[in-house]
């Protein structure tokens, strides 16, 4: 079997495309959603991810602004940032990039935001309302992706058997709660692993879907796929290749060479889950335009 590719890239830029419509409407009401990016220090990932944010935002007509700080910035400093963000009526979305460097806590600053300008889902309010199912508020984004993903590649997890390898805040837990939800794009019955799990090959052959957010790369074969399975790589790893121009490449969690003759679908990395991630920011953007005119 070969396995058909799930296309995030196409995906991702399918609901760009349905944004673009929104944002115009919103602006003919007089409100242009507007994103702000914090970001602390020079790491080049965060660098990087804050860069393609900005021109997501730019790309679908939002008010995008970054804020780079230094390192030397303290968290009260932070915490007054965040304070004057939340109180800007032109700000809609605040996306406060993670890792933040030590001593800052990412918790603390997270806390502070206002939970209607926390596009990326973090703040226990939102976490919360998720959990209970209220669509008003802020899915996170790469887990939402995942599901966006399953519902538009025409996957329907209902009455089906879900493992998600992975318990982080970030994307193992919420995507298995947005499977678990009474809601298309759920319905599953869900297994949750991790590395305690004794003997990880016999969850994963038994899913249906198989979402796999370990970061290990290739930590999953192709035999510890079930034949047919829906197969969804979260990870995205740097390994050497002294063959190639940047001396490395990009792996998945999943060894996608074995993995597509045993899969019915797979998602690709790079190209799978990632254009995702920066399209679901870019619609919890929108949604929280849309609601504070609601307000
Ligand atoms: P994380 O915080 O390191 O969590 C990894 C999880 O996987 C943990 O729960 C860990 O279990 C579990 N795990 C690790 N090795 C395992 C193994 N051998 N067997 C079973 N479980 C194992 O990572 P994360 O933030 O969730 O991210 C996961 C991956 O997704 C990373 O590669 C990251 O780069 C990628 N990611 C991609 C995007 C995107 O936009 N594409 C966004 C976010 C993350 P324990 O809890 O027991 O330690």
């Amino acid at each position: 079997m070969t396995a058909t590719i799930i296309n995030g890239t196409a995906i991702g830029q399918a609901i760009r495309d349905e944004l673009k419509a929104e944002v115009a409407d919103l602006k003919a009401r007089g409100v242009t959603p507007g994103l702000t990016v914090v970001i602390v220090g020079d790491d080049p990932a965060s660098q990087m991810y804050v860069r393609m944010k900005g021109k997501a935002a730019d790309e679908l007509g939002m008010q995008s602004d970054t804020i780079r700080l230094p390192t030397t910035v303290s968290e009260p400093e932070l915490l007054a940032l965040v304070d004057r963000l939340n109180a800007d009526p032109t700000v809609h979305g605040i996306l406060v990039q993670s890792p933040l460097p030590k001593p800052l806590n990412f918790d603390r600053v997270v806390n502070r935001l206002g939970p209607a300008k926390d596009v990326d889902g973090f703040h226990p309010v939102n976490v919360g309302l998720v959990v209970r199912g209220d669509r008003t508020a802020f899915r996170p984004c790469t887990p939402a992706g995942v599901i966006e993903l399953l519902v538009r590649s025409g996957v329907d997890p209902r009455g089906r058997h879900a493992v998600v390898v992975g318990r982080s805040m970030i994307v193992g837990r919420p995507v298995a709660n947005m499977l678990l939800q009474d809601v298309p794009g759920g319905n599953a019955t869900v297994t949750i692993c991790h590395t305690k799990t004794t003997d990880l090959t016999r969850y994963t052959r038994e899913a249906d879907i198989l979402v796999v957010a370990a970061g290990r790369p290739e930590v999953v074969s192709g035999a510890m796929i079930k034949p047919g399975a829906v197969v969804i790589d979260v990870g995205v790893n740097r390994v050497d290749d002294p063959g190639s121009e940047k001396g490395y490449r990009l792996v998945g969690d999943v060894a996608f060479a074995e993995a597509k003759d045993v899969a019915s679908a797979i998602t690709p990395v790079p190209g799978g889950v990632g254009p995702m991630t920066i399209a679901m920011l870019m619609k919890n953007t929108v949604q929280a335009a849309r609601q504070a005119l609601a307000a």
